[in-house]
């Protein structure tokens, strides 16, 4: 019988959508791990950005990160690592001077820094530039062996690679108020008005000096609205009026959906929920009870802002009482219900559940850092759709999928409602990477099956 070696021979063993870090966790794992077992498999990485970059959008001069440095990618799986953020400290000359700061929580400059320094140890396995646009089953025998997925480049091109299984992880993808997301859709062109956080540092300055001539002639500031109660709405928030101050030409309204900022709990005993061990007590609770203990423990990462930025910025606000100047505001309690284009900008409406009113106002910038989506993974895959049900995830991680399937697909980030509140976030990405390598190596023994088959 001819045997199609392209289909039972893949490429790569592994293929990993995206190169953040949950992706990058996971190549350090595999690399820590080949070299103990000598069991190395043939990976590559597919990553839509030109190069590797953090959240680039949002790595304003003040941030900080939200975790000790001690959660980085390695640490807390094995501390003498060489890829943890103390090893890159040293390799930049810095550690020393790092230390008498006397802080866990580096900049986000600095950690996307480091992000990039390990990265940059994997530049032959990953393809930068290439955004994967959906994947296929490839069979023989009666069964599903490989996976065809394409991807395509800025310039249009399109590149299938097979392989014979998958990591996703794709992050999240942005997300704004239907009422936005219509006039988006639409193509109106009051959209190009509109700045979503991810796109925050690339975009602002265009679309503030778009507005700056506009407002002048009009003999007032620019206008700008900031969406959203959590820690990126309140960053945004706090950029916007130092950049105001340096010319006096902005006015910048946060619009929040609740009635107050509200702090991030970030205490000793909360943040246990985070350690790695959590993971197994949620994963196998029931959904019901997974999701009381969500609503109980929002406050952790969600709508949140960390307590030293909401201090600065109440004192902002109490500075303008002092100085009876009331230029920025903090709009609380306000639901966006139309998006509208004005004669200069957006006109948005509001319900004020506080008044009982509802208010439109103009506004000719509006920053929506209102979260993001964390199904993108389930799009790329839909041309699987027959071998994966209703997406149940192991506690491995791992795709279930039908028995005529004999690919892995693990999930990374796409399994909070699982795997619990950390899963999103950079907390358990050390033992998370170990923990996919583990099953990767269950899987091994399948992936020595499909080998064989091709030589039969
Ligand atoms: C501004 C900001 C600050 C944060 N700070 C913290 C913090 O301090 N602590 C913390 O624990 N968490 C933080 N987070 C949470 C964040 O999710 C994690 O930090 C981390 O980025 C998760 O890594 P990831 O690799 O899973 O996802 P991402 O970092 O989102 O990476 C996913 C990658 O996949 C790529 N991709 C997506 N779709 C495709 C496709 N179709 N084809 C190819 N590539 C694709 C993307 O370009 C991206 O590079 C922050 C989030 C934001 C937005």
């Amino acid at each position: 019988m001819a045997v199609d070696h392209s289909v039972s021979l893949p490429t790569l063993d592994l293929l990993g959508i995206g190169f953040g870090p949950s992706n990058l966790a996971l190549a350090i794992a595999l690399d820590e791990d080949a070299r103990a077992t000598g069991r190395r498999l043939k990976t590559g990485f597919i990553e839509k950005k030109p190069d590797f970059a953090w959240h680039n959008g949002m790595l304003l001069q003040d941030s900080r990160m939200q975790i000790s440095f001690l959660k980085d990618l390695v640490t807390l799986r094995d501390p003498c690592s060489p890829f943890s953020f103390l090893k890159y400290l040293q390799s930049q000359g810095r550690l020393e001077d790092f230390v008498n700061l006397r802080s866990f929580l580096p900049t986000r400059i600095e950690y996307d820094g480091y992000l990039r320094w390990a990265a940059s140890s994997f530049g032959e396995q990953i393809h930068y530039g290439e955004a994967v646009l959906g994947v296929k089953p490839r069979s023989a025998g009666g069964k599903v062996r490989a996976l065809e997925v394409t991807s395509r480049r800025a310039d249009g091109s399109e590149t299938t690679r097979i392989a014979a299984n998958l990591v996703m992880a794709v992050g999240g993808r942005p997300s704004l108020p239907a009422p936005l997301a219509a006039l988006v859709e639409r193509g109106a062109p009051a959209a190009r008005r509109l700045v979503h956080s991810s796109g925050y540092l690339p975009q602002i300055d265009a679309a503030l000096s778009a507005s700056r001539a506009e407002a002048q002639a009009a003999g007032r500031r620019v206008r700008v609205a900031v969406l959203g109660g959590g820690q990126s709405g309140a960053e945004i928030f706090q950029d916007l009026v130092q950049r105001g101050s340096l010319d006096d030409d902005l006015d910048v309204s946060l619009v929040i959906r609740g009635s107050a900022l509200k702090p991030a709990d970030d205490s000793p005993f909360v943040n246990e929920i985070f350690n790695a061990d959590f993971t197994d007590s949620i994963y196998r609770r029931s959904p019901e009870e997974r999701q009381r203990f969500f609503d109980e423990y929002r406050g952790t990462n969600y709508s949140v802002v960390d307590v030293d930025l909401l201090e600065r910025l109440y004192e902002l606000f109490y500075m303008q009482k002092v100085s009876a100047q009331p230029r920025h505001t903090l709009l609380t309690q306000r639901h966006l219900t139309a998006a509208t284009p004005g004669r200069h900008g957006l006109a948005l409406t509001f319900d004020d559940l506080a008044r009982n009113v509802t208010e439109t106002s103009e506004f000719d910038v509006v920053v929506a850092a209102t979260g993001y989506r964390r199904d993108d993974h389930r799009r790329l895959l839909e041309g699987l759709a027959p071998y994966l049900g209703d997406h149940a995830v192991g506690r491995d991680y791992r795709l279930e999928t039908r028995e005529d399937f004999l690919p892995g697909i693990w999930i990374q980030g796409g399994c909070e409602a699982t795997h619990g509140l950390s899963d999103t976030l950079l907390s358990i990405l050390a033992t998370r990477s170990a923990e996919i390598c583990a099953s990767l190596h269950d899987a091994y023994e399948t992936l020595a099956q499909q080998r064989a088959h091709a030589v039969a």
